[in-house]
């Protein structure tokens, strides 16, 4: 038998030590579609853990359409966008993309973490500058990396900490890049002030709007849209597998920028184009979205019914008005003992622990659905009152 490398050895201690320190990760095995009603490794469970926040993963309408398109397009692409892959389908994704959020231009990709390598490399090279959001998603991180630029990372939501590392920077291109939607805070960045920063130092500002695109402002076009910004200055990235219910993402901005992402992001050129069906699928999604006001509605009533049904109990939920409502724990083993209890009564709220959160952070990440119900809300609720009742519990 032939011999595994030592290198194997000091990884089977690291697996023991992660596990050891309550950071083993284990993946659920999902027996259902994507919904609160979920069947987890053979038991059932409602679920406050999925990003798709207005109920489109699994929704009618998007499997008719997805079923149309295949019948129309087939399943695979076949090839990447610059050879032979680009369909009228995905032709017709990027327009539609690019009204919906008020760019002169868009171009989607297979996913957002493949999105968020694309745009730093493709703008900014060493001796460049890009200024980050501590919290920032890990795509972004990487994404920066990639680009060998220098990366100057600021405290979360610090805008004097930003522009003063705005102010000592001789870079001659830079770059700020933030979530709108901070993904395990549910906090918004201040875009605002962030584009002004942007404008006072001619830097270009990146906003990542996986968690905002459907869900906030007019008709779901997004935290742009909301803060009613518009600049040359503003490259949007957005994805499609959360609020969207398909897969995919997209970076929108000026003609110019997107021309030269076409020309030159790697993330774009050397992957196949996604299967023509989903970006069918996503044109009918948009639509959806576009016209899905009550599922926003409802989206926010479920909000208020959470923070109203915590009240004085010793639950600390974090100021977040988005579907991503994190209750805040400290501790890992304590966040894992409180996911768990909850899963005795039948209900799924993932434990976020280092290194997806800070050190002594670990939290309970509730997101929010237009697919659940008041009722499902109201049972969560009462489930971590049982846990840990609050004054006025019964
Ligand atoms: C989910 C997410 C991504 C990655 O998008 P995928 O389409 O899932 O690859 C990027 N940025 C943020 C903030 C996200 O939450």
């Amino acid at each position: 038998m032939s011999r595994a490398p030592t290198a194997q050895l000091a990884l089977q201690q690291q697996l023991a030590d992660l596990d050891a320190r309550d950071l083993l990760r284990r993946r659920r095995v999902q027996a259902l579609p994507c919904s609160p009603a979920t069947l987890n490794d053979g038991k059932p469970l409602l679920a406050f853990a999925s990003n798709d926040y207005l109920g489109l993963a699994n929704s009618p309408e998007l499997i008719a359409a997805a079923q149309d398109a295949a019948m129309r397009w087939g399943v695979g692409s076949g090839a990447s966008h610059l050879v032979s892959g680009h369909t009228e389908a995905h032709e017709a994704l990027d327009q539609a993309l690019a009204d919906f959020v008020g760019c002169e231009a868009a171009l989607s990709f297979s996913t957002g973490y493949l999105a968020n390598l694309a745009v730093m490399p493709s703008l900014l090279g060493r001796g460049d500058a890009i200024f980050a959001d501590r919290l920032n998603h890990a795509s972004l991180i990487d994404g920066a990396l990639l680009s060998r630029a220098d990366l100057h990372r600021y405290a979360h939501l610090d805008m004097s900490m930003l522009a003063s590392q705005l102010a000592a920077s001789t870079a001659k291109r830079k770059l700020i890049v933030t979530d709108s939607v901070f993904s395990m805070d549910g906090d918004i960045a201040p875009l605002k002030q962030l584009l002004a920063l942007a404008e006072l130092h001619d830097a270009w500002l990146l906003v990542d709007d996986a968690h905002g695109f459907g869900v906030l402002g007019p008709q779901g076009r997004g935290a742009l849209a909301e803060a009613e910004l518009q600049s040359a200055r503003l490259i949007l990235m957005g994805t499609l597998g959360k609020a969207a219910g398909v897969a995919g993402a997209f970076v929108a901005g000026t003609r110019t920028v997107i021309d030269w992402l076409m020309q030159t992001a790697r993330p774009y050129i050397f992957t196949t184009a996604a299967p023509p069906l989903l970006a069918a699928t996503l044109l009918r999604a948009l639509q959806l979205i576009e016209h899905g006001d009550r599922r926003r509605e409802h989206l926010q009533s479920l909000i208020g019914a959470l923070h109203t049904g915590l009240e004085g109990t010793r639950w600390q939920l974090l100021s977040s008005r988005t579907a991503i409502q994190p209750i805040l724990i400290g501790d890992n083993m304590q966040a894992l003992t409180v996911a768990r209890q909850l899963e005795a009564r039948g209900i799924q709220v993932p434990a976020i622990r280092p290194p997806s959160v800070p050190a002594g952070t670990a939290r309970l990440r509730v997101s929010l659905s237009a697919a659940h119900s008041l009722d499902d809300v109201q049972a969560l609720c009462t489930a971590l009152r049982a846990i840990a009742p609050g004054q006025d519990a019964e």
